[in-house]
């Protein structure tokens, strides 16, 4: 039997922890901070995630899912408010799909729980990684007292996260391809709270965006009626974190921009002055893997930005990638974290371009006219012919369609709205049959030349 050690208890470590305990190997999971159980659950901030359909399956095969749904609430739509607080709608599947806003710590919770249950998984907090041994397969970690620890493994996962220290290790090896980027954009968490009998203050089943051209605030609903809003902003610059450095100037800005939200944010001044301003990276890198002995998952391999809502699902996605091709080989190592890496890496840095564009799509375009009506005509089409044209937003989020080829698909079909948007007189013939015909030949014509 193989011992896996697995570097990280956040989300993917605890995932992958119990996914490799089902297959009955023996798993000791090794994590840098202390028990999250007993620190952060309690009267910390609540935070949420949005999951979609790839989250959802690798939660499925670990067994999991059911206990996640119970406080997993459902967002139909994005509900755009504009600058008089006028709102507008967009539903976000074509057939009334969700994502869903799950509370971060619950979530780690249920997850780590579940699989502290397993008499085949050790938790083991207060472990830093501060070094792999890759002669000997050996992880040197650092406990509270500073002294140095090792722990030998026949098979490792690191899932430590956008800073991974494995992967830093792993830098230092021949032929291993780094990419690092800052966006230049932060983050600050707000919250609206809940009404005094735990109804909430804006529909609950829409995510909620303020988009403002180059900043945007967004909030999702948590079920204690409250919701947590996130302001995504430069740092720097004309309108930025910096030039907010007085009270009058955090309320003149909110006033202006986001008018009809602040009746709702009663503690504006004193979250804004107390909560931190995060960063926001893209790593990419490859191979994901070292040998057959080592794999980075998760934000280890490729951290993306937060704005298609991707990042933990594409870390639960790697977890039942590799599940399936563990399974396909009916349990054979060999050669799988390698095969694993280079069919999967691709998908990583596809995403996180994605969730790059996705940045200016949500805080500029869904206020375009343009924007709306070419996903107007898009989804009508996608009703007619589902079989033909699935968008690019339920590629990502409601299928398991690998994300590099979900990004090919969508360059292909932007070529052709493209040419559907440049028709004479469009905002008025959207809904006529010529323009069904036009996207059927243009499609037709891909399909000839592909
Ligand atoms: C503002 C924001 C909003 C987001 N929204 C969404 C969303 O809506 N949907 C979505 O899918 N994703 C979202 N994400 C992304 C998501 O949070 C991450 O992709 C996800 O948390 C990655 O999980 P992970 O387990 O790989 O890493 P992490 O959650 O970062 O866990 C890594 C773990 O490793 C531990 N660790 C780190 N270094 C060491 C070390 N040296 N030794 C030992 N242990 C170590 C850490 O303490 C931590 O417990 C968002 C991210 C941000 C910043």
């Amino acid at each position: 039997m193989k011992n896996i050690a697995i570097v990280g208890a956040g989300l993917v470590g605890s995932l992958q922890a119990l996914l490799m305990a089902k297959k009955g190997y023996n798993v000791q999971v090794l994590e840098n901070r202390e028990d999250k159980r007993k620190a952060e659950f309690l009267g910390g901030r609540s935070i949420n995630l949005a999951m979609s359909d790839r989250g959802w399956r690798a939660l499925e095969m670990a067994g999991v899912s059911d206990k996640i749904r119970e406080f997993a609430l459902p967002m139909y739509k994005r509900c755009m408010h504009d600058l008089e607080g006028n709102l507008t709608y967009q539903p976000y599947g074509l057939n009334n799909e969700a994502i869903y806003s799950v509370s971060r710590g619950l979530l780690n919770q249920t997850l780590m729980n579940e699989a502290d249950a397993c008499d085949n998984i050790e938790y083991k907090f207060n472990l830093k990684c501060k070094d792999v041994d890759l002669r000997d397969n050996t992880l040197v970690m650092q406990n509270l007292n500073k002294q140095i620890e090792t722990f030998k493994f026949d098979k490792m996962f690191a899932c430590d996260g956008a800073f991974s220290a494995v992967r830093g290790r792993l830098q230092r090896t021949t032929g291993f391809n780094y990419q690092q980027s800052y966006l230049g954009h932060g983050y600050k968490e707000l919250e609206i709270p809940g009404n005094e009998d735990g109804t909430y203050k804006l529909e609950s089943d829409c995510l909620h965006i303020w988009p403002r051209s180059e900043f945007m605030m967004i909030a999702l609903p948590n079920i204690d009626g409250s919701f947590t809003l996130t302001l995504f902003m430069s740092l720097t610059g004309k309108e930025s974190f910096e030039k907010l450095d007085s009270n009058e100037k955090i309320r003149a800005f909110f006033q202006e921009k986001f008018a009809d939200a602040v009746p709702l944010i009663p503690n504006l001044i004193e979250d804004f002055n107390s909560n931190p301003v995060g960063s926001l990276m893209t790593v990419k890198c490859d191979p994901w893997h070292y040998n057959d002995d080592i794999l980075l998952l998760g934000d280890a391999a490729h951290a993306i930005v937060p704005f298609y809502g991707q990042g933990m699902n594409a870390g639960f996605q790697d977890c039942s990638v590799f599940q399936d091709m563990y399974e396909a080989r009916h349990g054979n190592w060999d050669g799988l974290m390698k095969d694993f890496s280079d069919v999967h890496y691709k998908n990583g840095h596809a995403i996180a371009d994605l969730a790059l564009y996705n940045y200016i799509e949500m805080r500029d375009k869904t206020a375009d006219p343009d924007f709306l009506l070419r996903k107007k005509i898009e989804s009508k089409f996608s009703k007619m012919y589902p079989d033909r044209w699935l968008p690019l937003y339920s590629q990502v989020t409601f299928s398991q369609t690998p994300y590099a080829e979900a990004v090919e698909n969508g360059n292909r079909q932007r070529a052709i709205m493209d040419e559907v948007m440049e028709m004479e007189n469009i905002h008025n013939i959207w809904d006529d049959s010529q323009v069904i015909d036009k996207i059927n030949h243009l499609l037709d014509k891909q399909k000839t030349y592909a």
